[in-house]
């Protein structure tokens, strides 16, 4: 017998152990559904649709038609669905909870986006319709460009990079492209040690030499630092701001005036931009070249939901090598310009980014985002997402401990470091995965790379005070249990997930991403 809220006795029994080995004799947990691969599930020999003798007709592929299998599984239309939605069911998402993966900014998803993009105007047009017959939707793209060149005060834009690591290579070509016809031959892309991964890769990938600037304690750059790092042969400089830590990069606009004095470009990861829409505008700050991540900041679907996109936006210096397509305002209309063999004005532009003209879906979206708030809710969205963050910050304080000591405030993400779990067997890992048997998706972990075990939480301005104060109890009852040296749940979890602890080095290593007949069941 047990006591429901209303102090009445009920009949419903409680389980008597919370043994999470107890095995079910179909392998389902509850109304979890153990689900194979599809070929596991279906026959190849057979099919799940009925068709119809096909009347005799005759080839004419001349011999080149297909007479074996198709080894497609076999299923019935039911039975894909259920396939697909069980699966899509052992997926988290925002739309399930908070995401508070720090650097990643995953906000709400807005519904008015969606209808706004399946508007048939937007959702059924092509790429390769006549650009007379889209005037709307080059509209769109225009008041876009303008948008994001107003929140940053930039002076040109390149709409079509398909992502933030894209749009980083997008601007540091604008920046070779610079290099190349001032006949400069500087080779050297100075980068500070707390920079995502994707600002080397970048550099990198077009020839340039990676030189690392070191950050301060609290992950960021200084003036002198950088000083340290220059020479002739620096043709870049990319900086994050706010920082992978979350901090304000207070010397930027000196770190900006050096570069420049030095013949060097600005490149600005504008991944973190969220924090600071509407309340700063980076070609304020010197900035040369800056990516958006639109998929973060202007709350277009990311993770699995959607593609990436991320525009880039350039100053007057670099404005002539702007990839193609550019758009161009001839008279009053304004034209997507293809070539830059047919437009009259001055450019240079290094080469395309894409085929076609980027993800136009997710302008649809982001720009539904921007017009819904205005440009006074962008900026409050940015205040909020930053309070959050330090609400955050400081109801954990006393429990976990942070990157950056206690008297940091930080802008839209906050840092913790491992020291509290000091002594206790429990790793970051074995805390984020505790976090997954409590359902919550775990922050960013082990990144940024300077500070030790590191925990990067980010819960945006989408979350209610409700639901982080869900999340800070959480956090606070499993610090407290692996202070107290309770680590068995930790070095145990995820105890409540269809699997356990992956071999994840192995899947990213010798990834199996081909069946065969002959493979062995994949579990
Ligand atoms: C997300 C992110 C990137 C890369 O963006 P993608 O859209 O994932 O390619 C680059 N830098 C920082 C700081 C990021 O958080």
């Amino acid at each position: 017998m047990s006591m429901n809220k209303q102090g009445r006795k009920t009949d419903i029994k409680q389980p008597t152990s919370d043994r999470d080995d107890a095995k079910t004799h179909s392998g389902n947990r509850a109304l979890q559904i153990e689900e194979p691969i599809l070929f596991d599930l279906g026959d190849t020999q057979t099919t799940g649709v009925d068709f119809a003798e096909l009347a005799p007709f005759e080839h004419r592929l001349n011999g080149m038609e297909r007479l074996d299998d198709f080894g497609l599984a076999g299923l019935s239309e039911p039975e894909t669905m259920r396939h697909y939605v069980r699966l899509s069911q052992k997926n988290y998402s925002i739309d399930t909870g908070i995401y508070p993966l720090g650097s990643c900014t995953m906000k709400h998803n807005p519904r008015l986006n969606e209808k706004i993009a399946r508007l048939p105007g937007f959702m059924d047009i092509h790429p390769l319709q006549p650009q007379s017959t889209v005037p709307g939707a080059i509209d769109l793209m225009s008041e876009l460009a303008h948008w994001l060149m107003e929140l940053t005060g930039m002076k040109a834009i390149a709409l079509s990079p398909k992502a933030g690591a894209h749009g980083e290579l997008c601007g540091m070509m604008a920046i070779k492209a610079a290099h190349e016809a001032k006949g400069s031959t500087k080779n050297v892309v100075l980068v500070p040690d707390s920079a995502h991964g994707t600002n080397p890769a970048t550099a990198a990938l077009i020839g340039y030499k990676i030189r690392s600037v070191p950050a301060q304690e609290d992950g960021t750059v200084t003036v002198a630092s950088v000083k340290e790092a220059l020479d002739d042969d620096v043709a870049a400089i990319m900086l994050t701001n706010p920082n992978t830590g979350g901090v304000f990069e207070r010397e930027i606009v000196e770190i900006a005036k050096l570069i420049h004095e030095a013949g060097a470009y600005f490149y600005c990861d504008g991944a973190n931009f969220t924090a600071i829409a509407g309340k700063v505008k980076p070609g304020d700050l010197g900035v040369d070249a800056m990516h958006f991540n639109l998929h973060k900041t202007f709350s277009t679907p990311h993770g699995g939901g959607g593609p990436g996109s991320g525009p880039v936006v350039l100053s007057k210096r670099l404005a002539p090598f702007a990839p193609l397509p550019f758009l161009a305002k001839e008279g009053e209309s304004i034209r997507l310009v293809e070539n830059a063999s047919d437009h009259a004005g001055e450019a240079s532009p290094f080469g395309r980014m894409t085929a076609f003209h980027g993800q136009f879906g997710m302008y649809t979206r982001a720009l539904t985002y921007m017009m819904s708030h205005g440009s006074d809710g962008l900026k409050q969205a940015s205040e909020d997402a930053v309070l959050n963050a330090n609400y955050l910050r400081a109801s954990l304080s006393d429990y976990m401990s942070l990157a950056f000591g206690e008297d940091h405030i930080c802008m839209h993400e906050v840092l913790f470091d491992d020291a509290f779990l000091k002594d206790t067997d429990v790793t970051t890992l074995d805390f984020a995965k505790a976090m997954i048997d409590e359902g919550f998706h775990p922050m960013t972990v082990y990144f940024p790379l300077i500070v030790h075990g590191a925990m990067l939480v980010e819960p945006t301005e989408s979350e209610s005070k409700a639901s982080l104060d869900q999340f800070i109890e959480v956090m606070i009852a499993l610090a407290k249990r692996a202070k107290q040296g309770d680590a068995e749940p930790f070095l145990n979890a995820p105890r409540f997930t269809p699997r356990r602890r992956l071999d994840e080095t192995g899947a990213a290593r010798k990834p199996i991403l081909r069946w065969s007949p002959d493979d062995e069941t994949l579990t």
